[in-house]
């Protein structure tokens, strides 16, 4: 069988693309994405331990008011997607392990994930709008300057070391080499 590994033209492209989604807020996942920080500004402290350290998945998830968080009526018995909210609107509930129902999430007002969703959709049109011309200059042979938050990832890199270097890992690595010298 030949494996087609080759990417398309658009992949190959240099152009920096939004994300092909409706709803910034929750990425058309029905559970509202919090990478950005930008659930903080409503719940301060939204997914963060106690010294204040951003943790994802801490706390319970946020249920979008968008159709994503919603189940598929027109899908047949066999791509039934139930959703995370009822036709009513009210959050779905599962059982616990103790045998109680418990909420799949939590609800934050709609003007506030409509706020987050508009946030987002504009901080993700303005970067790429700077990528792209950052791009564009690049492949012009061009100077420019990089932009802060990218320069603010390589000195985090700069940080790392050798982060991923452990003594177990390279015992592995050992022990690998050794058998494949036997074969
Ligand atoms: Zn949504």
């Amino acid at each position: 069988m030949t494996v087609n590994y080759r990417r398309t033209s658009l992949d190959r492209d240099t152009t920096f693309y939004v994300p092909k989604v409706e709803c910034f807020a929750c990425y058309d996942s029905g559970i509202v994405s919090n990478g950005d920080n930008l659930v903080n500004k409503y719940i301060p402290d939204y997914d963060k331990d106690q010294k204040g350290r951003q943790n994802g998945g801490q706390d319970l998830a946020i249920i979008c008011h968008c159709k994503a968080a919603y189940g598929d009526s027109q899908s047949d018995d066999e791509r039934e997607r139930v959703g995370f909210r009822d036709s009513l609107g009210n959050i779905r509930t599962t059982d616990s392990i103790r045998g109680e129902p418990q909420a799949l999430g939590v609800s934050l007002e709609k003007d506030k994930i409509r706020q987050i969703h508009t946030d987002r959709k504009a901080c993700w049109e303005n970067t790429a709008m700077v990528q792209n011309l950052v791009r564009n200059k690049i492949a012009k042979g061009e100077k420019y300057e990089t932009p802060y938050y990218i320069q603010v990832v390589k000195e985090e890199l700069t940080k790392v070391g050798d982060m991923f270097s452990f003594p177990s890992e390279k015992a592995i690595v050992q022990t690998m080499t050794e058998s494949n010298d036997q074969n």
